[in-house]
Protein backbone atom coordinates (compact mmCIF):
# COMPACT_ATOMS: atom_id res chain seq x y z
CA UNK A 1 0.00 0.00 0.00
CA UNK A 2 1.07 3.33 -0.78
CA UNK A 3 1.66 5.88 1.76
CA UNK A 4 2.65 8.67 -0.64
CA UNK A 5 0.38 12.01 -0.07
CA UNK A 6 -1.92 12.62 -3.04
CA UNK A 7 -2.62 16.25 -4.06
CA UNK A 8 -6.13 16.49 -5.51
CA UNK A 9 -7.32 19.44 -7.35
CA UNK A 10 -10.71 20.25 -7.08
CA UNK A 11 -12.87 18.87 -4.42
CA UNK A 12 -16.11 19.02 -6.25
CA UNK A 13 -17.77 15.29 -6.31
CA UNK A 14 -15.04 13.35 -7.90
CA UNK A 15 -12.35 14.80 -6.04
CA UNK A 16 -14.35 14.48 -2.44
CA UNK A 17 -15.15 10.71 -2.89
CA UNK A 18 -11.52 9.83 -4.31
CA UNK A 19 -10.08 11.79 -1.15
CA UNK A 20 -12.69 9.75 1.18
CA UNK A 21 -11.91 6.34 -0.32
CA UNK A 22 -8.26 7.01 0.40
CA UNK A 23 -8.90 8.03 3.40
CA UNK A 24 -10.45 4.57 4.23
CA UNK A 25 -7.23 2.98 2.81
CA UNK A 26 -5.24 4.92 4.94
CA UNK A 27 -3.95 7.35 2.03
CA UNK A 28 -2.92 10.90 2.84
CA UNK A 29 -4.32 13.52 0.53
CA UNK A 30 -5.13 17.19 0.15
CA UNK A 31 -7.22 18.89 -1.92
CA UNK A 32 -7.27 22.34 -3.64
CA UNK A 33 -10.69 24.26 -4.05
CA UNK A 34 -10.88 26.87 -6.07
CA UNK A 35 -14.01 28.18 -4.40
CA UNK A 36 -14.34 29.52 -1.22
CA UNK A 37 -15.24 27.67 2.58
CA UNK A 38 -18.31 25.48 2.27
CA UNK A 39 -21.42 28.47 1.41
CA UNK A 40 -24.87 26.32 1.81
CA UNK A 41 -26.07 28.02 -1.12
CA UNK A 42 -23.55 26.58 -3.28
CA UNK A 43 -24.51 23.84 -5.32
CA UNK A 44 -28.19 24.19 -4.05
CA UNK A 45 -30.32 21.49 -6.81
CA UNK A 46 -30.62 17.96 -7.22
CA UNK A 47 -28.86 15.33 -8.94
CA UNK A 48 -30.56 11.80 -10.31
CA UNK A 49 -27.72 9.00 -8.85
CA UNK A 50 -28.21 5.29 -9.23
CA UNK A 51 -27.56 2.53 -7.01
CA UNK A 52 -24.66 1.28 -9.14
CA UNK A 53 -22.84 4.36 -8.11
CA UNK A 54 -23.25 5.05 -4.89
CA UNK A 55 -23.55 1.57 -3.59
CA UNK A 56 -20.22 0.97 -3.71
CA UNK A 57 -19.77 4.22 -1.31
CA UNK A 58 -22.10 3.38 1.27
CA UNK A 59 -19.49 0.56 3.34
CA UNK A 60 -16.83 3.55 3.11
CA UNK A 61 -19.56 6.25 4.58
CA UNK A 62 -20.64 4.08 6.94
CA UNK A 63 -23.88 4.21 5.90
CA UNK A 64 -26.95 2.09 5.00
CA UNK A 65 -28.94 2.57 1.94
CA UNK A 66 -32.48 4.16 3.23
CA UNK A 67 -30.02 6.00 6.03
CA UNK A 68 -28.12 7.86 3.20
CA UNK A 69 -31.03 8.28 0.85
CA UNK A 70 -32.91 10.27 3.66
CA UNK A 71 -29.55 12.04 4.59
CA UNK A 72 -28.91 13.53 1.37
CA UNK A 73 -32.39 13.30 -0.59
CA UNK A 74 -33.54 16.54 -2.62
CA UNK A 75 -36.83 16.08 0.11
CA UNK A 76 -34.69 14.29 2.72
CA UNK A 77 -35.62 16.83 5.40
CA UNK A 78 -39.46 16.23 5.08
CA UNK A 79 -38.77 12.73 5.57
CA UNK A 80 -37.96 11.64 2.03
CA UNK A 81 -36.01 9.62 -0.01
CA UNK A 82 -35.23 11.15 -3.20
CA UNK A 83 -38.14 9.10 -5.08
CA UNK A 84 -38.12 9.79 -9.05
CA UNK A 85 -41.44 8.60 -10.71
CA UNK A 86 -40.45 6.97 -13.84
CA UNK A 87 -43.54 7.38 -15.49
CA UNK A 88 -43.64 11.59 -15.12
CA UNK A 89 -40.02 11.66 -17.26
CA UNK A 90 -39.78 12.29 -21.22
CA UNK A 91 -36.74 9.33 -21.23
CA UNK A 92 -38.10 6.77 -18.80
CA UNK A 93 -35.29 4.14 -19.59
CA UNK A 94 -32.62 6.82 -17.83
CA UNK A 95 -33.60 5.88 -14.03
CA UNK A 96 -34.59 2.91 -12.47
CA UNK A 97 -36.45 2.14 -8.63
CA UNK A 98 -32.81 2.61 -7.15
CA UNK A 99 -32.50 5.95 -8.73
CA UNK A 100 -33.42 9.03 -6.65
CA UNK A 101 -32.50 12.95 -6.26
CA UNK A 102 -29.60 14.03 -3.58
CA UNK A 103 -29.08 17.51 -3.00
CA UNK A 104 -25.45 18.09 -4.47
CA UNK A 105 -24.17 20.39 -1.73
CA UNK A 106 -25.48 17.72 1.41
CA UNK A 107 -23.60 14.95 -0.68
CA UNK A 108 -20.59 16.79 -0.73
CA UNK A 109 -21.01 17.77 2.67
CA UNK A 110 -20.78 13.86 3.85
CA UNK A 111 -18.26 13.22 1.39
CA UNK A 112 -16.33 16.21 2.55
CA UNK A 113 -16.14 14.95 6.35
CA UNK A 114 -12.51 14.25 7.69
CA UNK A 115 -10.61 15.68 4.57
CA UNK A 116 -8.26 18.42 4.35
CA UNK A 117 -9.96 20.63 1.56
CA UNK A 118 -7.46 23.92 1.16
CA UNK A 119 -10.03 26.48 -0.09
CA UNK A 120 -9.56 29.77 -2.43
CA UNK A 121 -6.70 28.00 -3.38
CA UNK A 122 -7.15 27.30 -7.16
CA UNK A 123 -4.54 26.07 -9.44
CA UNK A 124 -3.65 28.49 -11.51
CA UNK A 125 -1.04 26.64 -14.23
CA UNK A 126 1.25 24.17 -14.40
CA UNK A 127 4.66 24.22 -15.66
CA UNK A 128 6.79 21.59 -16.80
CA UNK A 129 10.27 21.67 -15.30
CA UNK A 130 13.52 19.08 -15.51
CA UNK A 131 12.67 17.33 -12.38
CA UNK A 132 8.56 17.02 -13.24
CA UNK A 133 5.73 19.00 -12.67
CA UNK A 134 5.19 22.02 -11.07
CA UNK A 135 1.82 23.27 -10.11
CA UNK A 136 1.02 26.93 -9.45
CA UNK A 137 -1.39 27.77 -6.66
CA UNK A 138 -3.46 30.79 -5.45
CA UNK A 139 -1.18 32.34 -2.44
CA UNK A 140 1.91 31.91 -4.67
CA UNK A 141 2.25 28.36 -3.53
CA UNK A 142 4.37 26.16 -5.64
CA UNK A 143 3.39 22.06 -5.64
CA UNK A 144 5.81 19.34 -6.75
CA UNK A 145 4.62 16.26 -5.95
CA UNK A 146 4.56 12.53 -7.57
CA UNK A 147 1.24 12.46 -7.93
CA UNK A 148 -1.13 14.72 -8.76
CA UNK A 149 -4.97 14.21 -9.69
CA UNK A 150 -6.90 16.51 -11.38
CA UNK A 151 -10.13 16.46 -10.85
CA UNK A 152 -11.11 20.14 -10.95
CA UNK A 153 -14.47 19.63 -13.61
CA UNK A 154 -15.21 20.90 -17.03
CA UNK A 155 -13.10 23.84 -17.54
CA UNK A 156 -10.17 22.19 -15.89
CA UNK A 157 -7.22 24.31 -15.54
CA UNK A 158 -5.06 21.38 -14.92
CA UNK A 159 -6.33 19.84 -18.47
CA UNK A 160 -6.46 23.17 -19.75
CA UNK A 161 -2.47 23.31 -19.44
CA UNK A 162 -1.56 20.16 -20.39
CA UNK A 163 -3.77 19.58 -23.17
CA UNK A 164 -4.81 22.90 -24.48
CA UNK A 165 -6.19 21.01 -27.99
CA UNK A 166 -8.51 19.12 -26.46
CA UNK A 167 -11.76 20.83 -27.33
CA UNK A 168 -14.57 21.20 -25.47
CA UNK A 169 -18.12 20.65 -27.68
CA UNK A 170 -21.24 22.11 -27.86
CA UNK A 171 -24.10 20.22 -28.35
CA UNK A 172 -26.70 21.84 -30.92
CA UNK A 173 -29.31 22.14 -27.99
CA UNK A 174 -30.83 25.65 -26.28
CA UNK A 175 -31.13 24.78 -22.99
CA UNK A 176 -32.07 26.96 -20.11
CA UNK A 177 -32.62 27.30 -16.31
CA UNK A 178 -33.89 28.79 -13.51
CA UNK A 179 -34.99 28.41 -10.03
CA UNK A 180 -37.90 29.26 -7.45
CA UNK A 181 -38.47 29.70 -4.12
CA UNK A 182 -42.10 28.89 -3.81
CA UNK A 183 -44.57 28.97 -0.41
CA UNK A 184 -45.23 25.55 0.81
CA UNK A 185 -49.02 26.37 0.22
CA UNK A 186 -48.52 27.04 -3.11
CA UNK A 187 -45.85 23.99 -3.77
CA UNK A 188 -48.99 21.21 -2.08
CA UNK A 189 -51.78 22.92 -4.31
CA UNK A 190 -50.04 23.66 -7.52
CA UNK A 191 -46.95 21.21 -8.00
CA UNK A 192 -48.05 18.54 -5.86
CA UNK A 193 -51.08 16.83 -7.35
CA UNK A 194 -49.26 16.87 -10.56
CA UNK A 195 -45.54 15.28 -9.03
CA UNK A 196 -46.91 12.89 -6.30
CA UNK A 197 -44.49 11.96 -4.39
CA UNK A 198 -42.36 11.97 -7.39
CA UNK A 199 -39.13 14.84 -7.80
CA UNK A 200 -38.90 15.82 -10.63
CA UNK A 201 -41.84 15.47 -14.12
CA UNK A 202 -40.94 16.55 -17.39
CA UNK A 203 -43.18 17.08 -20.68
CA UNK A 204 -42.29 17.05 -24.43
CA UNK A 205 -44.09 20.01 -26.42
CA UNK A 206 -42.82 18.63 -30.26
CA UNK A 207 -38.91 18.46 -29.20
CA UNK A 208 -39.17 21.14 -26.41
CA UNK A 209 -38.52 19.29 -23.57
CA UNK A 210 -39.40 21.37 -19.73
CA UNK A 211 -38.64 20.01 -16.99
CA UNK A 212 -39.55 21.08 -12.96
CA UNK A 213 -37.64 19.29 -10.41
CA UNK A 214 -37.39 19.70 -6.24
CA UNK A 215 -34.12 21.27 -5.82
CA UNK A 216 -34.68 21.51 -1.86
CA UNK A 217 -37.59 20.67 0.29
CA UNK A 218 -37.81 22.59 3.59
CA UNK A 219 -41.14 22.83 6.03
CA UNK A 220 -42.72 26.04 4.44
CA UNK A 221 -40.40 26.60 1.67
CA UNK A 222 -39.61 24.44 -1.37
CA UNK A 223 -36.79 25.66 -3.70
CA UNK A 224 -37.40 24.36 -7.57
CA UNK A 225 -35.29 24.10 -10.54
CA UNK A 226 -37.09 24.03 -14.04
CA UNK A 227 -34.86 23.63 -17.56
CA UNK A 228 -36.28 24.82 -20.60
CA UNK A 229 -34.45 22.51 -23.90
CA UNK A 230 -34.63 21.86 -27.68
CA UNK A 231 -32.52 21.05 -30.41
CA UNK A 232 -30.89 24.20 -32.05
CA UNK A 233 -32.32 25.25 -35.17
CA UNK A 234 -29.80 25.26 -37.75
CA UNK A 235 -26.80 27.97 -37.46
CA UNK A 236 -28.71 31.14 -37.64
CA UNK A 237 -30.93 30.17 -34.09
CA UNK A 238 -30.50 33.16 -32.13
CA UNK A 239 -30.65 30.89 -28.62
CA UNK A 240 -27.93 28.66 -29.45
CA UNK A 241 -24.79 30.57 -28.80
CA UNK A 242 -21.88 27.78 -28.33
CA UNK A 243 -19.14 30.79 -28.27
CA UNK A 244 -20.32 32.90 -25.96
CA UNK A 245 -18.64 33.49 -22.90
CA UNK A 246 -18.53 32.08 -19.29
CA UNK A 247 -20.43 35.70 -18.17
CA UNK A 248 -22.74 35.43 -21.13
CA UNK A 249 -24.50 32.98 -19.35
CA UNK A 250 -26.95 35.50 -18.05
CA UNK A 251 -27.58 37.15 -21.43
CA UNK A 252 -31.15 36.08 -21.76
CA UNK A 253 -32.26 36.94 -25.47
CA UNK A 254 -36.04 38.46 -25.89
CA UNK A 255 -36.39 35.42 -28.29
CA UNK A 256 -36.34 32.94 -25.25
CA UNK A 257 -39.25 34.83 -23.80
CA UNK A 258 -40.90 34.82 -27.41
CA UNK A 259 -40.70 30.89 -27.37
CA UNK A 260 -41.96 30.52 -23.73
CA UNK A 261 -44.82 32.52 -24.46
CA UNK A 262 -45.40 30.62 -27.76
CA UNK A 263 -46.19 27.58 -25.55
CA UNK A 264 -49.30 26.27 -25.75
CA UNK A 265 -51.74 24.85 -23.31
CA UNK A 266 -49.71 24.46 -20.53
CA UNK A 267 -51.16 22.10 -17.44
CA UNK A 268 -49.70 22.45 -13.99
CA UNK A 269 -47.25 23.05 -12.55
CA UNK A 270 -45.50 24.28 -16.11
CA UNK A 271 -48.00 26.98 -16.33
CA UNK A 272 -46.75 28.58 -13.42
CA UNK A 273 -42.86 27.94 -14.11
CA UNK A 274 -43.29 29.27 -17.22
CA UNK A 275 -44.71 32.02 -16.75
CA UNK A 276 -43.22 34.78 -18.51
CA UNK A 277 -43.79 38.05 -16.23
CA UNK A 278 -42.52 36.03 -13.22
CA UNK A 279 -39.24 34.25 -15.39
CA UNK A 280 -38.72 38.11 -16.55
CA UNK A 281 -38.16 39.05 -12.65
CA UNK A 282 -36.10 35.92 -12.11
CA UNK A 283 -32.47 34.69 -12.75
CA UNK A 284 -32.34 32.77 -15.78
CA UNK A 285 -29.00 30.94 -17.26
CA UNK A 286 -27.91 30.45 -20.86
CA UNK A 287 -26.84 26.56 -20.23
CA UNK A 288 -24.02 24.90 -22.88
CA UNK A 289 -24.71 21.51 -23.20
CA UNK A 290 -20.71 20.23 -23.44
CA UNK A 291 -18.78 17.30 -23.93
CA UNK A 292 -14.81 16.63 -23.66
CA UNK A 293 -13.10 13.88 -23.62
CA UNK A 294 -9.17 13.40 -23.49
CA UNK A 295 -7.23 10.76 -25.58
CA UNK A 296 -6.12 8.04 -23.96
CA UNK A 297 -2.83 8.17 -25.17
CA UNK A 298 -2.77 11.47 -23.75
CA UNK A 299 -3.38 10.56 -20.35
CA UNK A 300 -0.82 8.11 -20.69
CA UNK A 301 1.90 10.61 -21.65
CA UNK A 302 0.79 12.86 -18.75
CA UNK A 303 1.10 9.55 -16.47
CA UNK A 304 4.54 9.63 -17.37
CA UNK A 305 4.87 13.20 -15.52
CA UNK A 306 2.99 11.78 -12.23
CA UNK A 307 -0.06 14.17 -13.57
CA UNK A 308 -3.69 11.85 -13.47
CA UNK A 309 -6.57 12.55 -14.15
CA UNK A 310 -10.58 12.02 -13.42
CA UNK A 311 -14.12 13.03 -13.10
CA UNK A 312 -15.41 15.37 -16.24
CA UNK A 313 -12.32 17.62 -16.20
CA UNK A 314 -11.27 14.24 -18.79
CA UNK A 315 -14.58 12.86 -19.68
CA UNK A 316 -17.47 15.62 -19.56
CA UNK A 317 -20.91 15.02 -20.69
CA UNK A 318 -23.70 17.16 -20.92
CA UNK A 319 -26.21 18.38 -18.14
CA UNK A 320 -28.97 16.86 -19.69
CA UNK A 321 -28.78 13.27 -20.54
CA UNK A 322 -25.56 12.91 -19.11
CA UNK A 323 -24.35 10.72 -15.99
CA UNK A 324 -21.08 12.98 -15.31
CA UNK A 325 -21.81 12.42 -11.32
CA UNK A 326 -22.05 8.70 -11.25
CA UNK A 327 -19.29 8.45 -13.08
CA UNK A 328 -17.43 10.51 -11.14
CA UNK A 329 -18.41 8.31 -8.33
CA UNK A 330 -17.32 5.35 -9.43
CA UNK A 331 -13.93 7.02 -10.84
CA UNK A 332 -13.03 7.82 -7.45
CA UNK A 333 -13.88 4.69 -5.89
CA UNK A 334 -12.02 2.69 -8.41
CA UNK A 335 -9.02 4.97 -8.73
CA UNK A 336 -8.94 5.14 -4.88
CA UNK A 337 -8.87 1.26 -5.32
CA UNK A 338 -6.09 1.19 -7.73
CA UNK A 339 -3.57 3.69 -5.75
CA UNK A 340 -3.95 1.73 -2.75
CA UNK A 341 -3.35 -2.08 -5.04
CA UNK A 342 -0.87 -0.82 -7.06
CA UNK A 343 0.64 3.15 -5.87
CA UNK A 344 0.65 6.00 -8.50
CA UNK A 345 2.03 3.48 -11.09
CA UNK A 346 -0.99 1.43 -11.77
CA UNK A 347 -2.99 4.37 -12.64
CA UNK A 348 -2.22 3.69 -16.60
CA UNK A 349 -3.36 0.09 -16.21
CA UNK A 350 -6.31 1.76 -14.60
CA UNK A 351 -6.91 3.84 -17.93
CA UNK A 352 -6.90 1.10 -20.11
CA UNK A 353 -9.60 -0.37 -18.32
CA UNK A 354 -11.71 2.96 -17.71
CA UNK A 355 -10.86 5.42 -20.64
CA UNK A 356 -13.16 2.70 -23.19
CA UNK A 357 -15.97 3.09 -20.78
CA UNK A 358 -15.71 6.94 -20.34
CA UNK A 359 -15.75 7.19 -24.44
CA UNK A 360 -18.95 5.12 -24.12
CA UNK A 361 -20.61 7.28 -21.75
CA UNK A 362 -19.92 10.50 -23.88
CA UNK A 363 -21.49 8.56 -26.83
CA UNK A 364 -24.28 7.71 -24.45
CA UNK A 365 -24.90 10.96 -23.76
CA UNK A 366 -25.51 12.18 -26.93
CA UNK A 367 -27.67 9.05 -27.66
CA UNK A 368 -29.49 10.53 -24.53
CA UNK A 369 -30.04 13.81 -24.58
CA UNK A 370 -30.97 13.52 -28.83
CA UNK A 371 -33.68 10.58 -27.73
CA UNK A 372 -35.31 13.31 -25.10
CA UNK A 373 -35.90 15.71 -27.56
CA UNK A 374 -37.39 13.02 -29.94
CA UNK A 375 -34.68 11.80 -32.15
CA UNK A 376 -34.65 7.68 -32.67
CA UNK A 377 -32.15 6.39 -30.46
CA UNK A 378 -29.17 5.43 -32.93
CA UNK A 379 -27.21 1.80 -32.52
CA UNK A 380 -24.03 1.88 -30.57
C1 LIG B 1 -27.00 21.96 -12.55
C2 LIG B 1 -26.35 20.62 -12.76
C3 LIG B 1 -27.11 19.48 -12.71
C4 LIG B 1 -26.53 18.23 -12.87
N1 LIG B 1 -27.29 17.10 -12.79
C5 LIG B 1 -26.72 15.89 -12.89
C6 LIG B 1 -27.49 14.70 -12.74
O1 LIG B 1 -28.70 14.74 -12.52
N2 LIG B 1 -26.86 13.50 -12.86
C7 LIG B 1 -25.51 13.43 -13.08
O2 LIG B 1 -24.96 12.29 -13.15
N3 LIG B 1 -24.75 14.53 -13.24
C8 LIG B 1 -25.32 15.75 -13.14
N4 LIG B 1 -24.57 16.88 -13.28
C9 LIG B 1 -23.14 16.75 -13.61
C10 LIG B 1 -22.30 16.45 -12.37
O3 LIG B 1 -22.55 17.40 -11.36
C11 LIG B 1 -20.83 16.44 -12.74
O4 LIG B 1 -20.65 15.54 -13.82
C12 LIG B 1 -19.95 16.02 -11.58
O5 LIG B 1 -20.07 16.98 -10.55
C13 LIG B 1 -18.49 15.86 -12.02
O6 LIG B 1 -17.67 15.69 -10.90
P1 LIG B 1 -16.17 16.25 -10.91
O7 LIG B 1 -15.64 16.05 -9.55
O8 LIG B 1 -15.45 15.69 -12.06
O9 LIG B 1 -16.32 17.79 -11.21
P2 LIG B 1 -17.05 18.94 -10.28
O10 LIG B 1 -18.01 18.24 -9.38
O11 LIG B 1 -17.47 19.95 -11.23
O12 LIG B 1 -15.85 19.42 -9.38
C14 LIG B 1 -14.80 20.21 -9.86
C15 LIG B 1 -14.29 21.05 -8.68
O13 LIG B 1 -13.07 21.65 -9.07
C16 LIG B 1 -13.08 23.00 -8.63
N5 LIG B 1 -12.16 23.74 -9.51
C17 LIG B 1 -12.36 24.19 -10.77
N6 LIG B 1 -11.26 24.79 -11.24
C18 LIG B 1 -10.33 24.69 -10.25
C19 LIG B 1 -8.98 25.10 -10.15
N7 LIG B 1 -8.36 25.77 -11.13
N8 LIG B 1 -8.31 24.82 -9.00
C20 LIG B 1 -8.92 24.16 -7.97
N9 LIG B 1 -10.22 23.77 -8.02
C21 LIG B 1 -10.89 24.02 -9.14
C22 LIG B 1 -14.54 23.43 -8.79
O14 LIG B 1 -14.84 24.56 -7.99
C23 LIG B 1 -15.26 22.16 -8.31
O15 LIG B 1 -15.48 22.17 -6.91
C24 LIG B 1 -25.13 18.15 -13.12
C25 LIG B 1 -24.36 19.31 -13.19
C26 LIG B 1 -24.96 20.54 -13.00
C27 LIG B 1 -24.10 21.79 -13.06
Amino acid sequence: MTQQLVHIIGAGIGGLTLGRCLLRYGIPAVLYEKAPAVATTRHNYGITLHASSYRPLLNILGLDELSFRRRVAVDGPVGGSGKIDPNLLVCPGTVDSTSFRAHREKLEGLLRQGLDVQWENALEKVEETPSGMLLCLQNNQRLESECIIGVDGPHSNTRKYLSPDTPLNVLPYVAFNGKRRVERAVFDNVYAPAMGDSNIIEMRQGDVVLHVSVNEQQGSIVNIGWTFSRPARGTTDPLHKPNRPVSGATDISEEFFEEIAALQGLEQPFMEIFDVEKLRMERVLHWLMRTVLVSHQELCAFAEKGVFFMGDSVHAEPILGGEGAARAITDGIELAKCISLYGPGGIRGWYDSRHPKWENGVKESENTIAEMHGSPKVAQ
